[in-house]
């Protein structure tokens, strides 16, 4: 009896509680597998011990894996790394550190006109300053809504238009809720496009219809907050479990590579393809508008690498080489501010075989002309917690690099702007 009452009030404990899960001395370990052994062992690993959040897959052409350890695995984890004599370096010992500098500034009604590039920002502040800037330009901004979420919330956007007639570029972004420099960098673009007075960023908002998503996974980005620092699937119940991620859901070879049937799984793939409505939704959004778009966008962290489609083949497929081509030249953009190194190549080759990916099937369902996926900042050091003080500089060095895509693509022939 007094068994069931504690196991009652632990349940009200885990309702009632508003605090958030504390990551106490959890541990941020990068792996350097030298081997296609040591690659080996590592998804050996990952497939035995779900309790080590594994935020890269082991695949031969990684340089690098990030894992999460409690603390209590810690030992267990080094053993077996030891034994196998792999290398790592813990680059963080204490994640909670990282999370506690993290300096969440909330708006209030007085400083909700300016969105500052040195702090992460909840979902309402984000919404808030997205509707507070379509109020103050209402010829040129509009609020959108590319769907809705499990939890019944809008998947808010925005799109910048200086008139009919335009192409369109397609920002989507925090598909992934922990991976808060994602929105944090399209908040920039977003602002740089409104406030800008160099003349190339002035044209890019004049010359295209800009359609902007910061936040497209709102349940998991609130909960990432709230609840969970480390949380990146939506927010839909499966029994015990929560979430499917939003990333391997989309309707193009759907469960084919690198997501699973698992619910407990931070790559479940959901019980069928756009069976979450944030991917249904914002898919029929983007539908209703494709022959609009020349350009897609997908904002993720971290590792550094620009990706194109596709995700199930490494056969350079469609327009590869053209979108290698801009791709490249946009790195180098990207590079030019504070040589921040990128790979760049198509998700099988770059990182590893994901299917169901947005920007597999906006190009192989929708033919959008060019499609990438960024993984931003860094590689490896603080991963999905990147500290606040790199929000700037992530941000500019990736405004650099969208400039030059935009640029290239029109040599290339694939941006016609205002018609
Ligand atoms: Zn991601």
């Amino acid at each position: 009896m007094a068994l069931k009452i504690f196991y009652l009030l632990s349940i009200l404990f885990v309702v009632v509680s508003s605090e958030p899960f504390r990551f106490d001395n959890y541990s941020l370990y990068k792996v350097l597998p030298k081997s296609l052994k040591d690659v080996k062992y590592l998804q050996e690993l990952q497939d035995a011990a779900p309790e080590f959040d594994f935020w890269d897959d082991p695949v031969p052409t990684a340089d690098y894996i990030n894992i999460v350890s409690k603390p209590e695995l810690k030992k267990d984890l080094e053993s077996f790394l030891a034994s196998n004599e792999i290398d790592f370096v813990i680059t963080q010992e204490n994640i909670q550190e990282l999370i506690d500098n993290e300096k969440k500034k909330t708006y209030t009604r007085s400083n909700i006109r300016t969105m500052e590039f040195d702090n992460y920002y909840t979902l309402e502040d984000i919404y808030a300053w997205l509707e507070d800037l379509a109020a103050r330009f209402p010829e040129t901004i509009s609020i959108i809504i590319g769907g809705t979420t499990y939890e019944g919330r809008e998947i808010k956007g925005i799109k910048i238009s200086h008139g009919p007639g335009r192409r369109a570029v397609f920002i989507e972004s925090g598909i992934h809720a922990r991976e808060w420099i994602a929105p944090a960098t399209t908040n920039f673009i977003i602002n740089e496009l409104v406030f800008s007075d160099d003349e190339e960023i002035k044209a890019a908002a004049r010359d295209f219809d800009w359609y902007i998503f910061p936040v497209t996974n709102p349940d998991g980005y609130i909960w990432s907050h709230v609840g969970f620092r480390l949380w990146r699937k939506n927010r839909r119940p499966f029994g015990n479990e929560f979430g499917v991620d939003l990333n391997r859901n989309w309707n193009d070879n759907w469960l084919k590579e690198s997501a699973n049937l698992n619910p407990s799984s931070n790559t479940y793939a959901g019980p069928g393809p756009f069976s979450e409505i944030e991917a249904r939704s914002l898919s029929a959004y983007i539908t209703d508008m494709a022959d609009k778009i020349d350009l897609y966008l997908s904002f993720h962290s971290s590792g550094q690498i620009l990706l194109l489609p596709f995700g199930n083949t490494t056969e350079p497929l469609a327009n590869y080489y053209d979108a290698m081509k801009i791709g490249r030249r946009a790195m180098g953009a990207l590079a030019f501010r504070y040589g921040t190194p990128y790979t760049i190549g198509n998700i099988a080759e770059a990182i590893y075989f994901a299917t169901g990916t947005s920007v597999d099937w906006v190009k192989e369902r929708l033919k959008i002309p060019l499609a990438y996926c960024y993984e931003l900042r860094d590689r490896g050091q603080y991963g999905h917690l990147l500290p606040p003080d790199q929000i700037l500089p992530t941000s500019e060095e990736t405004m650099d690099s969208v400039i030059e895509i935009l640029f290239q693509a029109k040599r290339y022939g694939y941006m016609r702007g205002p018609e």
